[in-house]
């Protein structure tokens, strides 16, 4: 035993280890300080006394295709589940961001910014009623707040909101609604179209944080029934199922809808030579109500036109459901002779991308994909995207299976998007790359994300911010790193690197189960994916999600275990940023490769750790990091040879050199300086001793 400790101690690498004397527990403590609640469990999932507000609308409007605006009256039966009393209701009046004068409108770069709007009045609200009376309401930016003569009542209360308004659809609206004039008419994108109520949670109560551009939406679930009007020449695609469709095409669409039902192949509904005929549209009408329903939803949002195209083809859904995917464009979008195409292989698109992620995460739940064209890059609402009219090939594949992806993160899993982007785009990034691996055998499959080290530039930028920066303060040049490629990328190392396929698909999965349809917080996932997949992942989350630091792993030495390769080699692997399991390959003289897998918990005690390898030869190469699977920011150190052993010996050696050289000579300028200052003293000291003396 004593023998043993002596050894120890007395072996160069124990010395090298005990050099460094700081632990890292800091890097593996918790990101939040977090305690279980009654409505939260420490698991991650929903507690026993989780709650949940719900929201149910009635709108029926009218789309002016002169005045372009929207009018009409809306209905809420708000349910209040929470223990609360509320006194008082927040709603969002999102268009009221386009006001000149708007927070929104003021803050976002003055160009630029994707999120910037034209200018409208916003919301005309009138005749508020709760309860059936009228109500005292106060409007500020972009909430409004209804003053209840009694309140809600806790545990159950329902009461229903009603009211008249109208407001002026805007060209540009932050990139999420918008029209624009095709050369058959225009296309109009709808969406944050009704006032919607602000969610009360069991984190803040109301969240009103005002809509300010950049940040996204929170919503409570419920059912959305409209209608919507507009002239017969104009056709209405929405969120969810169509109620009444004999009433909006002809016989002939009728029959072609069938078709389509029916068919995994794209089925015209309006082919591209009948837009705008008399034949296309119902006869004797001069207006036509479009009523649609959508189930269990957080939003809904239409494209209309009379200018589209409208095709279709049958989703087939793992449960064996059959649904529809559809698409609404015009003839500026059809591009056959471009590489991959363009909108007419839209709903191909749609169909690939639900059934994936059907397949892959969780069942779709709404009746129609819609996708629509129109001067937006690329939003998303539930079962229902709009995508630049202008994509195509690659770019439209892309744009659509994102869009369509969202429909698991935020729609189905409701999280706060204004905080808390990554838990929606970052997700659904991620998902993406699957997607479009599986898509057409990999047609658009053009970034190979087994290289993380392609992003090294993410992780080396001094100017970046941590994926926990909000979105309505993060520089709107980060936010496509923030909120999409670092989370996304970093559940693609959890997932191929860190735990393995078997074990993250399985949290994963769960994840979205258990919280479809509720309001996950970042450390509800954190907890969830701890405990699902088995693994204290706090250090991870920690650098990954909140932190901003940097992966970079070097071998510093490799030599023989007590001087002979016969008893393994001593591989000392140095840390110089956030700590990550690693993958440890040796090679001997005689070729044979020999992979360890080194866990994080390497890195608890030092920074600096020395492995001892399984080999019995002469170790000629080692590698950390074979694979390049880690976005490793200095490559070159990851790879050890006695070549480049030599070289870096030599280079040290020669480094020490300059150091002690210039050691010596800095030496040196001190007694110089230290001669000058005594030459200097004597004289003086002579001068006072003179005085001195006269003195004495
Ligand atoms: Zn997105």
């Amino acid at each position: 035993m004593k023998k043993i400790v002596c050894s120890l101690l007395l072996s160069f690498w124990a010395v090298v280890s005990m050099a460094q004397l700081q632990n890292n527990q800091s890097k593996f403590e918790p990101v939040f300080d977090f305690r279980a609640t009654p409505t939260r469990s420490a698991s991650g999932m929903p507690g026993e006394a989780y709650w949940q507000n719900r929201a149910d609308y009635v709108l029926n409007v009218e789309l002016d295709t002169e005045k372009h605006q929207i009018k009409g009256a809306f209905k809420i039966t708000y349910t209040n589940n929470s223990p609360d009393n509320l006194p008082f209701l927040w709603l969002q009046l999102d268009q009221n961001k386009f006001k000149a004068d708007s927070r929104g409108t003021l803050v976002q770069s003055i160009e630029g910014s994707r999120n910037r709007s034209d200018a409208t009045e916003g919301y005309i609200i009138e005749n508020l009623k709760a309860a059936g009376k009228p109500v005292k309401f106060v409007v500020d930016d972009s909430r409004m707040q209804i003053r209840l003569d009694a309140p809600l009542k806790s545990k159950g209360g329902k009461i229903d909101i009603e009211g008249s308004y109208s407001f002026t659809i805007p060209e540009y609206g932050a990139d999420r609604t918008g029209r624009i004039k095709m050369e058959k008419g225009w296309i109009y994108n709808i969406a944050q179209w009704f006032p919607r109520m602000c969610v009360y949670d069991d984190i803040k109560g109301w969240n009103v944080e005002p809509y300010l551009g950049s940040g996204e939406f929170y919503l409570e679930y419920g059912n959305i029934e409209y209608k919507v009007t507009a002239p017969a020449s104009v056709v209405v695609l929405g969120s969810g199922a169509l109620q009444n469709p004999a009433e909006c095409w002809t016989a002939e669409q009728l029959k072609r809808w069938e078709q389509a039902r029916n068919s995994d192949k794209t089925v015209d509904i309006i082919a591209e030579n009948e837009v705008g005929t008399p034949a296309s549209r119902p006869a004797g009408k001069s207006k036509i109500t479009w009523h649609y329903k959508i189930e269990n939803t957080r939003d809904a949002a239409f494209g209309a036109s009379e200018a589209f195209i409208v095709d279709a083809a049958r989703i087939n859904l793992p449960s064996g459901k059959k649904i529809l995917a559809i698409s609404g464009y015009t003839k500026e979008s059809v591009d056959r002779n471009a590489k991959g195409g363009g909108w007419e292989r839209s709903t191909e698109y749609t169909k690939a991308a639900i059934e994936h992620y059907s397949k892959m995460w969780y069942e779709f739940p709404y009746p129609t994909a819609v996708n629509i064209a129109g001067n937006i890059g690329g939003m998303e609402y539930p079962g229902l995207s709009f995508c630049s009219y202008r994509s195509k090939g690659a770019g439209l594949w892309g744009v659509t299976d994102h869009e369509f992806g969202h429909n698991w993160f935020p729609m189905i899993v409701g999280n706060n998007e204004r905080l808390y982007p990554w838990m929606d785009e970052g997700f659904n990034t991620f998902i993406n790359i699957y997607s479009t691996r599986e898509f057409n055998n990999g047609e658009f499959n053009e970034r190979d994300f087994d290289n993380l080290r392609q992003f090294a530039m993410i992780f080396t930028n001094p100017r970046r911010e941590a994926i926990s920066t909000y979105p309505d303060v993060v520089q709107d040049r980060n936010l496509g790193i923030t909120a999409y490629y670092k989370p996304g990328i970093g559940l693609y190392l959890l997932r191929e690197y860190i735990l393995g396929p078997e074990r993250f698909d399985f949290a994963f999965r769960s994840y979205i189960k258990t919280w479809a349809f509720k309001h996950p917080q970042p450390f509800d996932f954190f907890n969830f994916m701890n405990n699902a997949a088995g693994e204290e992942l706090a250090w991870f989350w920690k650098a990954w999600f909140y932190g901003n630091g940097t992966i970079d792993f070097e071998i510093t030495h490799v030599a023989p275990f007590r001087d002979d390769f016969k008893n393994g080699a001593v591989v000392v692997i140095k840390n110089n940023g956030d700590v990550m399991p690693l993958v440890l390959e040796v090679t001997e003289e005689d070729g044979k490769k020999t992979r360890m897998n080194l866990p994080v918990e390497i890195w608890q005690k030092t920074n600096i750790k020395s492995i001892r390898t399984p080999t019995t030869k002469k170790v000629i190469k080692a590698e950390i990091d074979p694979d390049k699977k880690l976005p490793d920011i200095a490559g070159d150190n990851d790879v050890w040879t006695p070549e480049i052993g030599a070289k870096r010996k030599s280079d040290e050696e020669n480094k020490q050199k300059q150091v002690n050289e210039e050691k010596r000579r800095q030496e040196e300028r001190e007694k110089m300086i230290d001669e000058l200052l005594n030459k200097a003293q004597q004289p003086a000291e002579e001068e006072t001793g003179k005085k001195k003396k006269r003195k004495k």
